[in-house]
């Protein structure tokens, strides 16, 4: 069962993406964001637990903290089984084949600005285009 995304989730998530392979500093997330520390650690929970991110442990002025990372592998592991899922024959007639509906992240990770964006869809887009059709 995909677990669903808060605002603040995806908030965290886009915002550490943008971070990439260096990561953050766990502490300053709250800060840059403006989100309290209790949040941050819960949607940080979340996302772990989702396998989108890692923390390592480090030493910050003799002070144990996290460094936020997020899991390049996981993206693109959710990316194919995306395409796997997608790709799979469904028998339902008109609508309800559309992609959308047999994907697993239209409640978690699939939103404007995401990771995975309804508006440049790949999957979306080839859908609308053999089954309504390019008009221009
Ligand atoms: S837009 Fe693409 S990624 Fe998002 S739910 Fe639909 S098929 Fe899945």
């Amino acid at each position: 069962m995909v677990e669903k995304l808060t605002e603040t989730d995806r908030k965290i998530y886009r915002y550490l993406l943008k971070k990439q392979s260096n990561g953050i500093q766990q502490d300053l997330i709250s800060e840059e964001l403006g989100i309290s520390n209790q949040s941050v650690m819960r949607s940080l929970k979340k996302l772990e637990k989702l396998k989108l991110i890692k923390r390592e442990p480090i030493m910050i002025n003799n002070r144990k903290t996290y460094r936020v990372i997020v899991i390049k592998k996981k993206l693109d592991e959710l990316i194919e089984d995306k395409e796997r899922i997608i790709k799979s024959p469904i028998s339902i007639d008109g609508f309800l084949d559309i992609p959308c509906m047999s994907c697993p992240y239209i409640t978690s990770i699939c939103y404007e600005g995401g990771y995975f964006d309804p508006r440049n869809c790949q999957w979306l887009i080839n859908w609308i285009k053999s089954n309504i059709g390019n008009k221009n």
